[in-house]
């Protein structure tokens, strides 16, 4: 198969490691999962050895050779620091004791002799969903991902991008605390989470909030319930399929779960106001007419304003079982092919800011912060030469051509604004060109223009 290059995806899991491949063109090489054991229990010798064997199988069976590979996408349960350095408190995946602080993705990328890009399971999980609903548009799209198991996962994805935060923790949806008041019968004991915290969305919406929080008060509202026969553990497993038959124990349980994620969902569209809300985990595979009802709930559950409403959707996470490959293959092809052009809209407001300069150089790191650029702007509707404010925008470097582009939603008024700026040596970049839509009138905003000399607004 002639292909120019590929990035391998992998998924490492508790048992098992599943790989896939991606090309140049965007297509999966595979359309089902590559599996080999993991091998995590024995240690992190033994299952780096079983991710080199993944990445050698996914290769076999597609016939790409290595030298076309130019970096491998890796995904393993957290708690992991943002570049792959499991928890040095251990974790639960990871108990063999080698694992502590362990540096995973470093320990591939090592023995592959390639770039390895980490992600945590969710964060993966939630890339893909991303890519599968918004394909080329990825890049300027923006999503939330819940995704019920054991614990509560899932991710956030701005403009086509993993939110990773400072230390790597940005998008643990699960250990977000939310409104309880008219979730919690009356009576019903605060649900605890395996973090510490009380009353947060993973002490509700998961099997663990089931088995620890959720079923054993349900039970003692359902005196001589079946699982009541059963240990917790492998009661709060059965309580779906008691769901899925209508059973109404089993329904209350998952009505709060329901109610839980609506709340989650309205706490990141006060947040993040993201183009789509995806759901995913167990509840996605059940049976259809309870998957329906559960999805209906957290719908009704879900506050949005009108317009939020209109403008985002809510939907379920597709393809569970390749989602931590295809979106570790994802994150892997995003790193190579890099943000392409992509906006950063990223203010730096902290800096010192003169309105009415014409530009402000900034001699960042070469391959990153090259210029900082300052907008004067007048807002709509101020009075005659009012500045309304001066936007500070990052240039993220794209070859020699950098460019960079206000939202319009950002400009008081509404306007759109482009500024274009051509590297011509070193440091230095010429006065932006600013682009302005035609009602604008003759308004002479262009910067070093700022101040009372911008006519009155048509
Ligand atoms: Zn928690």
């Amino acid at each position: 198969m002639p292909v120019d290059w590929v990035v391998v995806g992998l998924d490492n899991g508790g048992t098992t490691n599943n790989g896939t491949i991606l090309d140049s063109g965007g297509r999966f090489l595979l359309d089902r999962l590559a599996e080999v054991p993991s091998d995590v229990r024995e240690g992190p010798d033994k299952a780096i050895q079983s991710l080199v064997v993944s990445v050698e199988k996914v290769l076999g069976l597609t016939g790409v050779p290595i030298a076309a590979v130019r970096a491998v996408g890796l995904d393993t349960p957290g708690p992991a620091s943002g570049d792959g350095v499991i928890s040095s408190k251990g974790a639960t995946n990871f108990g063999h004791a080698g694992w502590r602080g362990f540096d995973i993705r470093g320990a591939l990328a090592d023995r592959l002799g390639l770039p390895v890009i980490y992600n945590n399971d969710g964060n993966s999980a939630a890339l893909y969903a991303h890519h599968v609903r918004f394909g080329a548009e990825s890049g300027h799209r923006s999503s939330v991902a819940a995704i019920v198991g054991t614990g509560l996962g899932g991710g956030i994805i701005q403009a086509g991008q993993v939110v990773r935060g400072a230390a790597g923790m940005a998008g643990e949806l699960g250990h977000v605390p939310i409104p309880l008041d008219g979730l919690l019968d009356a009576g019903q004991a605060m649900p605890a989470c395996n973090c510490g915290q009380s009353g947060d969305a993973e002490s509700v919406a998961s099997l663990t909030g089931i088995q620890n929080n959720l079923l054993p008060y349900w039970l003692t509202k359902y005196q001589g319930h079946e699982l009541s026969d059963l240990p917790i553990g492998a009661a709060a497993k059965l309580v779906r399929k008691y769901a899925e038959n209508g059973d109404e124990m089993a329904l209350a349980i998952f009505r709060q779960q329901a109610m839980a994620l609506g709340r989650l969902f309205t706490i990141a569209a006060n947040f993040l106001d993201p183009d789509a809300y995806f759901l995913g985990g167990g509840v996605v595979e059940a049976a259809s007419h309870f998957r329906d009802w559960f999805f209906a709930e957290v719908r009704a559950h879900t506050i949005l304003r009108e317009e939020q409403a209109r403008a985002s959707e809510i939907s379920l996470v597709p393809d569970l079982d390749m989602a931590g490959a295809r979106g570790s293959a994802y994150a892997a092809r995003d790193w190579f092919i890099g943000p392409g052009q992509q906006v950063k809209p990223a203010a730096l407001l902290s800096l010192g800011l003169s309105p009415g300069r014409r530009d402000d150089h900034h001699h960042g790191e070469a391959s990153r912060l090259i210029a900082l650029v300052v907008v004067p702007m007048r807002a709509a509707g101020r009075e005659a030469g009012a500045l309304a404010s001066a936007d500070r925008m990052t240039l993220a470097r794209h070859r020699q051509r950098q460019r960079a582009r206000l939202d319009p939603d950002h400009l008081a008024g509404g306007r759109r604004v482009r500024v274009t700026a051509e590297r011509l040596a070193g440091h230095h970049l010429p006065a932006p060109q600013l682009d302005r839509p035609r009602r604008v009138g003759g308004a002479d905003d262009r910067p070093g223009a700022a101040g009372g000399t911008a006519p009155q607004h048509a």
